[in-house]
């Protein structure tokens, strides 16, 4: 079944390529934790396998399926976390280039651009990337080497057009990178709309289930670039272990059925919370007045994500004592798995986040719509009372 291009992404994530153990003929394949192999008589490795820290079978089987969800004709790598896989694709860049971020994107990475990043001679703007004029502002021709976006981007859930961004990055002989997590390949495959790197924190809803950290990039072109990502994970020691690698293989058997009923739930849980009397505003790119909203609905199918956030009339007391009160959301941090949570953002962020304080982030799981919308509604009322 591998890759055949007869089937669907859905059909072919659901059996993980159909990948069948050739000594048993186990329809889900052994879990490799060997650490090393055994060298040819004639001192070569014609298994193709070394060591582990640079490969693993069961890394690339899941690997392989994440690079057919993302259509990413160079491949797939996997890191040991989403902040292992971003930073992967700066340190590729050479000291003296130029990033251009977004101001309102996941905020350990800002944080990493604005401190770590600088000691690494990579100097970064950071703009909304959402507002095109901006962002070709932000560009320095001939220093700027890479564009990163993400849409739609923590925590405000700000869309920015991809296929625009990837040609103003190239244009300038940059390269565009795609955080690409909140939307996973169910509802956006950045690399065709023109981006050059995918990376997803695996963490989220790839994996699904809120018990592995993990990071992936996906890449068009085999170019000297991603040749250089690639060392930087096997000399730097950032591979995922293989239990993790077939946990997340397991859960992106499920991505499909996950992401498409999570981002229905959040549509419908959007509207109902956009009328309630204790919701200022429901950020949310399926809700029409989202100002990213028409570019979400080109560049998004099957759905708008399973993330929105809500910003509760009576500010961040009300907004503290609403995620106090809540029994079927989880106040915890984090995002994407099959059950719901909430968090109050602005106290995880810091000084410098540009998120409101009145703001709640909600990650939509699997539990039954009516069932979480009552919860929230209960919260809002006695934190209002
Ligand atoms: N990107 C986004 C959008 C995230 O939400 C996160 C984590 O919350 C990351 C990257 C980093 O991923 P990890 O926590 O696996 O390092």
């Amino acid at each position: 079944m591998s890759n055949d291009k007869r089937w669907t992404p859905r059909t072919l994530a659901a059996q993980a390529l159909g990948k069948i153990d050739p000594l048993t003929k186990a329809v889900v394949p052994p879990i490799h934790i060997a650490t090393t192999y055994i060298r040819d008589e004639d001192n070569g490795y014609s298994s193709g396998f070394v060591y582990g820290r640079p490969d693993n079978e069961t890394i690339r089987e899941a690997e392989n399926v994440l690079a057919m969800l993302e259509q990413a004709k160079a491949g797939a790598l996997l890191f040991s976390s989403g902040m292992a896989a971003a930073t992967a694709v700066f340190q590729a860049l050479d000291p003296g280039d130029h990033i251009v971020a977004p101001r309102v994107m996941y905020w350990a990475l800002r944080s990493w651009l604005m401190t770590e990043a600088k000691r690494w001679g990579l100097e970064t703007t950071l703009c909304e990337t959402d507002d095109l004029a901006q962002l070709r502002a932000a560009i320095q021709p001939g220093k700027t080497k890479l564009v990163w976006i993400e849409t739609p981007s923590n925590p405000l859930w700000t869309i920015t057009d991809i296929a625009a961004a990837a040609e103003i990055a190239h244009k300038a002989g940059a390269r565009l990178a795609v955080d690409s997590t909140c939307a996973s390949p169910v509802h956006t495959q950045p690399l065709l709309l023109g981006a050059d790197v995918v990376m997803h924190a695996a963490t989220k809803i790839l994996n699904g289930h809120s018990d592995v950290v993990a990071g992936a990039l996906a890449a068009g072109e085999d170019d000297a670039y991603w040749q250089r990502i690639k060392t930087i994970r096997k000399m730097q020691g950032g591979i995922l272990g293989p239990f993790e690698a077939y946990l997340l293989m397991r859960g992106m058997r499920t991505l499909h059925l996950r992401a498409e009923r999570q981002a229905r739930t959040a549509m419908g849980l959007a509207t109902r919370l956009a009328a309630h009397p204790n919701v200022a505003r429901v950020l949310y790119p399926g809700l029409p007045q989202h100002p990213g909203h028409d570019v979400a609905a080109r560049q998004m199918k099957d759905g708008f994500g399973f993330m929105m956030s809500i910003q509760v009339t009576g500010g961040e007391q009300a907004a503290i004592a609403t995620a106090a009160k809540v029994e079927l959301f989880k106040r915890a941090t984090s995002l994407g798995g099959v059950e719901s949570l909430i968090e109050h953002r602005a106290s995880i962020e810091g000084a410098g986040s540009p998120c409101p304080t009145d703001l709640l982030r909600l990650s939509c799981g699997i539990e039954d719509a009516d069932d979480m919308f009552s919860d929230l509604d209960a919260c809002l009322k006695v934190a209002h009372r």
